[in-house]
């Protein structure tokens, strides 16, 4: 059985729902945060928890009235202590604690910590049946082996936050796994849809961060500008709704209003539109099974006027290829995969390499993990981080080489 619920009877969610927010303090974070300040009434905070921003995550946990704030960085135990002292708010500290705080008996719980590191925090949600509106695709794409079983072994129910993955719930429920034919994840193109490759080669990290739609956090910015994000989304549904690589199709839309369409057997394909604005797919876990009102623009296609399209470019943005490539592989690819672009994202914004390198750090060290023979499925989480962890350190390794390497 599928933990994704796409033709569910599930009784509606308790009159105030428990939830907490894990990655509070981030962009995903912030827009959870204003849903449930709007419907104070409806909700009660269980635990939120913050990497670093140790005063923007007790301010939340005041305001709020949370029971637990983490915060990720063990330094900032004390610091945390002191910006809750004189309230009730139980606090902590390191990765225990955000593993705790996931693992508080809250009924819905946002996973929107950025990156693997997101992994242990959302199977404890997991693990305990809750439902998890799920924005860290990074956990899919590095554990999708076992994620999505484990969830449904334990009876969780994953929603899908990402705005793509979010459209494919929505419509996916229009019929059934056998009269599917593909899905369709619409990509704005980011920045450099229209660069020549010699000059998204050179971008700077300015360039990379002007995303012409979406406000986002910087990872995920600059991994629109590179389309690692499409890669990781298109192994974020294959492991969410069990696709086959070919599947699943990308399809450039600058506009950014249609989100994800599905094809039917019939010749009928079912879209998901609205506003650019995150608060429409959070709204709609955060609903579910029932829909809320949600704060964002209403969608004015008049105004708008026109919707293009265009087949993506697997040449000027590699990543993409290398993402199908991954996931074709399997066994691991997926893990290495994210492993090499985290680091190799940060030693861009470290200004350590270029933007063109960032996909062939990706390339060079899936590359290597494949010659090193290492292939077997994952089936722990503690299996997932030491192929993450084995890839980050290779692609550490492989790192002066690339940045050397012209293209
Ligand atoms: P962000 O960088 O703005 O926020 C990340 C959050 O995770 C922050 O609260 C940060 O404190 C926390 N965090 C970072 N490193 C951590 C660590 N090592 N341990 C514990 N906590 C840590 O990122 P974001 O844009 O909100 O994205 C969050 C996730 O949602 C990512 O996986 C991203 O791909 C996904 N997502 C984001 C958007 C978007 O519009 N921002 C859209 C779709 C999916
Ligand atoms: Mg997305």
């Amino acid at each position: 059985m599928s933990a994704v619920p796409l033709r569910s009877n599930k009784a509606a969610a308790s009159a105030v729902r428990s939830v907490t927010v894990l990655g509070a303090t981030g962009s995903i974070g912030d827009s959870t945060m204003d849903l449930l300040r709007a419907s104070r009434d409806r909700y009660r905070v269980e635990a939120l928890t913050g990497h670093t921003n140790v005063q923007g995550l007790a301010k939340l946990a005041k305001e709020f009235g949370a029971r637990f704030a983490a915060v990720a960085d063990p330094a900032r135990f004390t610091e945390l202590k002191e910006a809750l002292a004189g309230t009730r708010i139980e606090c902590g500290a390191g990765e225990s604690a955000v593993i705790e705080a996931a693992a508080r008996p809250a009924e819905w719980v946002m996973a929107a910590v950025s990156g693997a590191a997101g992994l242990k925090p959302a199977l404890a949600a997991v693990d305990r049946g809750a439902t998890v509106a799920l924005a860290n695709k990074e956990c899919l794409v590095c554990a999708g082996d076992f994620f999505m079983e484990r969830a449904a072994k334990a009876g969780a129910c994953i929603l899908p936050a990402d705005s793509e993955h979010n459209a494919l719930f929505q419509a996916l429920g229009s019929g059934n796994r056998e009269e599917l034919i593909r899905v369709i994840i619409t990509a704005s193109g980011g920045p450099f849809r229209t660069w020549a490759s010699a000059d998204i080669e050179q971008a700077t990290l300015a360039q990379a961060l002007k995303h012409p739609n979406w406000s986002m956090g910087q990872k995920i910015t600059i991994d629109s500008a590179s389309m690692m994000n499409k890669g990781l989304e298109v192994i974020e549904a294959a492991y969410l709704f069990a696709l086959k690589p070919d599947e699943i199709d990308v399809l450039v839309h600058p506009q950014s209003i249609i989100h994800g369409m599905v094809e039917f057997s019939d010749r009928s394909v079912v879209a998901q539109l609205g506003a650019p604005d995150m608060r429409t797919p959070i709204a709609h876990c955060l609903g579910w099974p029932d829909r809320i009102t949600g704060p964002a623009a209403r969608l004015d296609l008049a105004k708008i006027g026109q919707l293009t399209f265009e087949a993506p470019d697997f040449q000027r943005f590699p990543g993409l290829r290398l993402a199908y490539d991954a996931l074709r592989t399997g066994r691991g690819a997926t893990t290495v995969f994210n492993a090499a672009n985290e680091v190799a994202v940060a030693a861009f914004i470290a200004g350590q390499i270029r933007f063109g390198a960032i996909a062939r750090l990706v390339e060079a060290t899936v590359e290597d993990w494949i010659r090193s023979g290492n292939l077997a499925p994952l089936t722990s989480a503690d299996d997932a981080i030491a192929v993450d962890h084995n890839a980050r350190k290779k692609a550490a390794t492989l790192l002066p080489q690339i940045a050397l390497k012209a293209s």
